[in-house]
């Protein structure tokens, strides 16, 4: 059976959140917090998997406990199993240390042999996560993946469309294989009641730093997360741009050198 991973983390809705002009610090209270939307892609992607070859779809993430909502919205579309990652020794964790965090806590649950997330996150956004947990899982990637066209459990390969610039390339892949996921073929799958009912009744494992057998405490959370963010502001706008219209060319240019010359 294809075991698979797939990556899921909360967000805050960021066009609901403010920064702090005085301080720079982000302001949290009040907003929000939502599945990141690239990773309902990912979960679409994860179960057109499922349906059309079968296998078992394990949710990740590694957050606050509140995150535990996430894995419920996405267990009430058809996901399997969910584990939370939480735990105080995570925090402040960088990407570095959350791919560490993440690789560490999936290989106590199981081996995978495709591993979905989203593009990026809508708050982090560094897009760094999908390609630090392939090479920490020592697995191949496909970055930008359009379209999963097949999946053969015998030979241990898929053959998947991923964008490009100019075109789409298809490429036939080894598995174990992590996919980021382009949104095009994978819209967002709404839970039914049903569904919705059931995710209610699924056990969620939680693991903690405590849970996983070897740990290297120097390399989660805060000690082992090199980025350090030392200020943080809104970007600086460009003064907005004039439109000139005199009523005719001649008019206009004459404006325009006035200006210039001004
Ligand atoms: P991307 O790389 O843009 O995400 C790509 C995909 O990876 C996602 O679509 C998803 O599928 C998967 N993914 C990403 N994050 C997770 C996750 N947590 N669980 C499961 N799957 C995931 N964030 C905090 O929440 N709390 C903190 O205290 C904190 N402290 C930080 C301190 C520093 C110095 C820095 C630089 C960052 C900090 N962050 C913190 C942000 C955190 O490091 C990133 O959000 C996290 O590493 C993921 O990076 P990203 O958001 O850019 O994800």
């Amino acid at each position: 059976m294809l075991k698979i991973l797939c990556c899921v983390k909360q967000v805050p809705d960021v066009d609901q959140m403010r920064m702090d002009p005085e301080t720079g610090n982000l302001i949290r209270e009040g907003v929000p917090a939502i599945l990141n939307p690239q990773d309902a892609n990912a979960v679409s992607a994860a179960l057109k998997v499922k349906e059309t070859y079968g296998g078992e779809i394990t949710l990740i993430t590694m957050g606050p406990p509140s995150a535990e909502a996430a894995l419920r919205e996405c267990l009430a579309l058809g996901a399997d199993n969910a584990v939370l990652v939480t735990d105080r020794a995570f925090g402040n964790a960088d990407t570095l240390a959350t791919s560490y965090s993440i690789l560490s806590a999936a290989n106590t649950q199981d081996r995978f042999d495709m591993i979905f997330c989203g593009k990026e996150s809508l708050d982090g956004a560094t897009g760094q996560m999908g390609a630090q947990l392939a090479q920490r899982f020592g697995m191949a990637q496909v970055t930008s993946t359009l379209l999963i066209k097949d999946v053969n459990e015998e030979t241990k390969t898929a053959v998947v469309d991923r964008e490009l610039d100019e075109g789409v390339e298809t490429l036939e892949v080894q598995l174990p294989c992590l996919f980021t996921i382009e949104k095009k073929n994978y819209p967002i799958r709404l839970p039914n009641l049903k569904g919705k009912l059931a995710a209610k009744k699924k056990a969620i494992t939680t693991i903690t730093s405590n849970d996983i057998p070897g740990l290297d405490r120097s390399r989660i959370g805060d000690p082992g997360s090199p980025t350090k963010v030392p200020r943080m502001f809104p970007p600086v706008m460009p003064e907005p741009g004039v439109i000139l219209d005199e009523g005719s060319v001649e008019a206009t240019v004459e404006k325009l050198i006035g200006l210039i010359k001004d």
